[in-house]
């Protein structure tokens, strides 16, 4: 596609190239893709009397007076005439430009909604335009675009429009007609979607609607995402990993130290790891397995088999308190080596990461946990034979191509394991991590107990608290959630002092504290490691505690405000009880009035405790849409496709991808380089 600079487009100068960066916009191609939110149909002037109120409708109308008024507030009201109908209009903000236009015998179209007033049909704030009989009416449907402050509609309209009609023909050398895509081509469909014709149904070519124009853009998204995967896996086939099988002292250490029998389950994942380490070329593997299955223990056993050929593993993960605990449950496994891990975080002070940043580079350290600190430009490694990726869902899928191979030693690309929790169903991960193998645990550790799940409303709080009072004085330790849009609210309205000093009124002697993702992480790890400690009883938290806490004594979670958190996360939360043997409780909390949505979540919940079960029921409460939604943002970067809404085009398009990669380089190319340039990074391929 021609690409041409916003500077070439009439009407953009440095001021608006600026605001239109802020929606995403560099180039014409940007533009293009920039696709419309709604319309408005101003394709036939309606009649004023068969519209009734709260009608949108497109009217024209001749102007008889006009009055504006300072007081009790400032209004201009227009008193007009349609079709033989007296309609006023009222603006309560008006410019002298707009003075103008409601002249005297003046003709106006207006596009807004009706309403019926006290002295009949009203219209406030409608768009107008000043016309005379030779104004045409237009053929297409209007667009209506997401747009900033300082670029409105009509100029977006007219750069998009330029930006259209200039796109060059290039695209037609992307010709899908022998790949079962007989419909329009792209160039086409995006002509249709910003230019509707006016026999286009607008919920036909709004998103989601069945016009050849949506399909032919999903389709082919998907398709070129297909491809990108593809070429990733490619790729990092071709290229060389240090090859890993003999046993040394690491493996013989982290069998003696495990307290605990593996599962089937993870004995299987393991396997497999385990001969991925064994090829020449790097392993890309994503470890499916259910909040609480285990997973930690099977990446452990990996990265044994690399510190036994005297290679490093590092091991990411989301957060520092979970990159705390990995760190911690790495020493308990590898006793003896304590010398050789480390921990490095963005709250490592500069002289002890200045000091580990060397051992690195002199490959004295083995294993090395943390968080994204580990990739900094500056940290480097000697030989660095795998990265492992934990709770994969929470970075994003840019972030995961993009981790470079960062070894001194560049001869050789490290393996790669990510885990996982189930974020989304079987189907979907398929097509989403098509550059990977995928390996499952599909079963708890032995003597685990079904949490028992219960919901009550906010008025039962109290009484839940004198409840958690008295469990705890029986043994009990119990976390508390609170629900905070974003960890910033913590300054502002602060459920969770609020909670706590409640508590510690009613009850001084029971042993409580909080903890948030805005305290020090030295403060964090004290108080996590206090109520590890069995010291704090009650933990109340905000969803830092969310992933990789693990209190095996901790048998009860309290979820307040839970109709504000989406399934997975509830899930993910409630999977921080019932990870010893005992009887555990989730109790979520809602408010009195809660919608339709969030109270189908709470009855699946009660309902299951299956990971992958509630996955696929949380696609069919969300419905299309809305599966991408807050907590995994950046996971997927698609443009248009929704996949569960377009779930019914995945299976052709992975198999078309197949077919595509293999008979034709330069389409694979070219689709990619239309479609993800930009978003994948081939940099550690
Ligand atoms: P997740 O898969 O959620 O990351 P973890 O690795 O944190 O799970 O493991 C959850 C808990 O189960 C930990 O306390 C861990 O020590 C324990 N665990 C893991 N595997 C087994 C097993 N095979 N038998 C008993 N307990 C296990
Ligand atoms: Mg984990």
């Amino acid at each position: 596609m021609a690409t041409f600079d916003l500077e070439n487009i009439p009407g953009i100068g440095l001021n608006t190239k600026n605001k239109l960066l802020k929606l995403g916009i560099s180039n014409s191609r940007d533009l293009c893709f920039h696709l419309p939110v709604s319309y408005q149909d101003k394709t036939k002037l309606q009649n004023i009397s068969q519209l009734n109120h709260d009608d949108f409708g497109y009217i024209e109308c001749e102007i008889l007076n006009k009055k504006i008024l300072y007081k009790p507030r400032k209004i201009m009201i227009i008193n007009a005439i349609s079709n033989g109908e007296k309609v006023s209009i009222k603006f309560f903000y008006f410019n002298p430009g707009m003075i103008k236009i409601f002249k005297e015998k003046n003709f106006v179209r207006l596009y807004g909604q009706i309403k019926n007033g006290l002295y009949g049909k009203e219209m406030i704030h409608p768009e107008c335009e000043v016309v005379n009989k030779d104004t045409k009416i237009s053929n297409t449907l209007t667009s209506i675009y997401r747009t900033v402050k300082g670029v409105s509609q009509n100029k977006l309209r007219s750069f998009i429009k330029f930006s259209v009609q200039n796109i060059g023909d290039e695209d037609n050398d992307i010709n899908l007609k022998k790949y079962g895509f007989d419909e329009i081509n792209l160039l086409e469909s995006l002509k249709q979607i910003h230019f509707p014709d006016k026999s286009i149904k607008k919920e036909d070519i709004l998103p989601g609607g069945n016009h050849p124009a949506r399909r032919r853009l999903i389709k082919e998204e998907l398709l070129a995402f297909q491809l990108g995967m593809l070429s990733l896996k490619e790729r990092r086939k071709k290229s060389k990993a240090r090859s890993y099988k003999s046993i040394g002292e690491w493996t013989k250490n982290i069998e003696t130290n495990m307290p605990f029998n593996l599962t089937v389950s993870q004995l299987k994942v393991i396997n497999e790891i385990k001969k991925d380490l064994t090829e020449t070329s790097p392993m890309m593997r994503l470890v499916q397995g259910d909040v609480g299955s285990g997973k930690t223990a099977v990446a452990l056993m990996a990265a044994s088999l690399v510190a036994d050929k005297s290679d490093q593993v590092a091991l990411m993960a989301p957060t520092t308190i979970l990159a705390e605990q990995h760190y911690l449950s790495t020493l308990n496994f590898f006793k003896g080596k304590e010398s050789q891990i480390a921990l490095l975080t963005s709250s490592t002070p500069s002289k002890e990461r200045d000091k580990i940043l060397n051992k690195l580079f002199l490959n004295e350290i083995k294993i090395i946990i943390g968080t994204h600190a580990l990739f900094q430009k500056d940290v480097e490694y000697a030989d660095l034979g795998l990265i492992i990726i934990d709770e994969q869902h929470r970075f994003g899928v840019n972030q995961r191509l993009a981790l470079k191979s960062q070894n001194s030693n560049k001869k050789y690309i490290p393996h790669h394991l990510t885990l996982t929790a189930t974020p989304i169903p079987r189907t979907l991960s398929m097509s989403i991590y098509a550059n990977m193998s995928i390996s499952i645990i599909d079963e708890l550790p032995p003597g685990r107990k079904e949490i028992t799940t219960t919901s009550m409303g906010m008025n039962k709080k109290n009484e839940l608290i004198k409840r958690l009072n008295e469990a705890c004085a029986q043994g009990s330790q119990a976390y508390w959630v609170c629900a905070l849009v974003e960890e910033s609210d913590v300054i502002n309205a602060n459920p969770i002092e609020e909670t706590f000093n409640e508590i510690k009124k009613n009850y001084p002697n029971l042993a409580c504290e909080y903890i948030h993702g805005s305290m020090k992480a030295e403060q964090k790890n004290k108080i996590i490691n206090n109520f590890k400690n069995g010291i704090t009883k009650l933990l109340i938290a905000t969803t830092v505690i969310e992933v990789g806490v693990d209190v095996p004594n901790a048998d009860i979670i309290v979820i307040e405000n839970c109709e504000r958190f989406g399934l997975a996360q509830l899930h993910q939360l409630r999977g921080r009880v019932g990870r010893g043997d005992k009887q555990s409780n989730c109790v979520l909390l809602h408010n009195e009035n809660i919608g339709e949505n969030a109270a189908k979540r709470i009855e699946v919940l009660k309902g299951t405790n299956d990971g992958f079960e509630i996955a696929e029921q949380d696609l069919e409460i969300r419905g299309p849409g809305e599966i991408m939604g807050q907590e995994q943002t950046g996971v997927v970067p698609f443009k248009y496709v929704d996949l569960v809404r377009d779930s019914k085009f995945i299976e052709e398009s992975t198999d078309l991808a197949k077919q595509i990669i293999s008979d034709d380089k330069k389409l694979t190319d070219k689709l990619i380089q239309r479609w993800l340039s930009g978003s994948i990074d081939y940099a550690d391929a």
